[in-house]
């Protein structure tokens, strides 16, 4: 009996094209400018998303670090949806490291924020009693909202009602490329209208270590400077960035599998007596379900399941996750929902 690692996309590991790729790779000091495979890696990844200039990062984490260093200064206020990545998951970074105050607008599980709820929360810059908004962030796909995909005209209607007033949108775009196919879109229709995004290598494109940040050439001078000072100027860091030439060359259509495959498994949950999923909500490839309080409290649950040799995550009260990716076949799911399924019986039958 073989774990079946549903935690998270992260857990992916580097094909073998990449790790010949990052053996041969051509390297030079890129904190010089002068890794040529990081230099490729950025240029590709700013034109396929439609952006002037791109910056290798060292994570997700650090990317949305930048964007909000480069837009604001301390005592500032961004503004994102409360179920935000950035928001939840990225250590408290933008308040102890950016000095900016977190505005949330309230998203339900499967929504995302509109252009009038960010019309609302957009604050004066006049007032000497308010915080100014400098920064809309946007997340595509949503992480906490089952992997929900924002579509090109959702996108571009925040866009036009942020830059009427003057505020950037960011959009963290650790998932983009699994909108982009969800979607059945190019991935620039979902970034072109942002100032910024940024898209994670590291994900279900496999790679080890990684996220590209892209804007304007002025916009990525300034990021690039805060990049430095935050400690995430990399020297030969092509070794990183030709993996993610291959990534991007031979990663990004295969997403459509985990998405089937993460619907399937979705259907397979929603069949089980004690859990509560809408299967038709699952876009891409992020299944998050509860679990009645009357089989378990959701860590007792995750605890029989990981006895079962089914690793899941926790995002919190009665919510459990499951996240396909590379290494989870079609087999692997039908498998993890028999034990899924076997669990549930056995904590029921136990109380
Ligand atoms: C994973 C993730 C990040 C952060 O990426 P790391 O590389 O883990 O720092 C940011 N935003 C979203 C939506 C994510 O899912």
């Amino acid at each position: 009996m073989a774990i079946i690692d549903l935690r998270s996309d992260t857990v992916t590991k580097p094909t073998d094209e990449m790790r010949r790729a990052m053996a041969a790779a051509e390297v030079g000091d890129d904190v010089y400018g002068e890794d040529p495979s990081v230099n490729e890696l950025q240029e590709q990844a700013a034109s396929m998303l439609g952006h002037e200039a791109g910056l290798l990062t060292a994570s997700g984490t650090m990317s949305n670090l930048l964007a909000t260093l480069t837009y604001c200064n301390h005592g500032d206020e961004i503004v994102m949806g409360d179920q935000a990545h950035m928001f939840w998951n990225e250590g408290g970074g933008q308040a102890a490291l950016a000095g900016v105050q977190t505005r949330l607008i309230p998203q339900s599980a499967s929504g995302g924020i509109n252009a009038g709820d960010v019309a609302r929360n957009i604050r004066s810059t006049g007032n000497p009693h308010v915080a100014a908004t400098k920064m809309i962030c946007l997340e595509n796909t949503q992480n906490r909202c089952s992997g929900m995909v924002m579509t090109p005209a959702e996108t571009k209607a925040v866009c036009d009602v942020a830059h009427g007033s003057g505020v950037a949108v960011h959009l963290d775009g650790a998932r983009i490329f699994n909108a982009s196919v969800a979607l059945e879109v190019p991935v620039a229709e979902l970034t072109r209208d942002v100032d910024d995004a940024s898209f994670c290598l590291s994900k279900a494109l496999s790679c080890p270590v990684g996220s590209v940040l892209v804007g304007s050439k002025e916009f990525i001078k300034e990021a690039a400077r805060w990049r430095k000072m935050v400690g995430g100027g990399m020297r030969q860091a092509g070794v990183l960035a030709a993996a993610g030439l291959v990534a991007l060359d031979t990663m990004v259509d295969r997403l459509a599998e985990d998405h089937q495959i993460a619907r399937r498994l979705a259907e397979g949950l929603a069949n089980i007596d004690g859990i509560t999923l809408d299967a038709d909500s699952i876009q891409t490839n992020i299944v998050i379900f509860d679990i009645d309080e009357k089989v378990a409290k959701a860590p007792d649950f995750i605890k029989a399941m990981a006895s079962a040799e089914v690793l899941v995550s926790y995002p919190g009260e009665q919510s459990v996750r499951m996240v396909t990716h590379r290494h989870i076949s079609a087999d692997d799911a039908e498998e993890a929902l028999s034990r899924t399924s076997k669990v549930v019986r056995e904590l029921q039958a136990a109380r």
